[in-house]
């Protein structure tokens, strides 16, 4: 059970969350390269129910994935910063992008998705679960 707030750079939008994470991953594919603009993306996975926007409002931008699932980025309209990330057709859950929440000192990711393409100078470690691509 963790409880914890987050929000943009420029501070428009905030939310707060409270619950048992459901998964916390690394991922390294092209998509969340592209969409933080860093070498990988750290998710955390909460149910939708347990994550409230408590100020200002995201836009929300859907797209595609390689497992061709239909996908929602929210992101801050005036600062740009990404902040949550989910599937459309999925379970109701709400993936919160780390770098979003104000004490990431709880967070402890389990595994790294697509692994096979980080980034040459990013370090996989052998104590997490590393998955060539997405699990099924
Ligand atoms: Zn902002
Ligand atoms: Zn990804």
């Amino acid at each position: 059970m963790v409880d914890f707030s987050g929000g943009c750079f420029c501070g428009a939008v905030r939310y707060k969350a409270s619950g048992d994470p459901v998964r916390m991953v690394n991922c390294h594919c092209d998509t969340c390269r592209k969409i933080t603009g860093s070498a990988f993306a750290t998710n955390i996975f909460m149910k939708a129910e347990d994550v409230t926007v408590t100020q200002g409002e995201t836009t929300v931008f859907e797209h595609g994935a390689d497992s061709g699932n239909r996908l929602n980025k929210e992101f801050c309209p005036t600062c740009g910063s990404q902040i949550f990330s989910y599937r459309l057709d999925g379970p109701p859950l709400r993936g919160i992008k780390v770098g979003s929440i104000d004490d990431a000192g709880f967070v402890q990711p389990t595994a790294n998705l697509y692994a096979t393409r980080a980034l040459h100078f990013t370090h996989i470690s052998d104590d997490l679960i590393n998955y060539d691509e997405m699990p099924t």
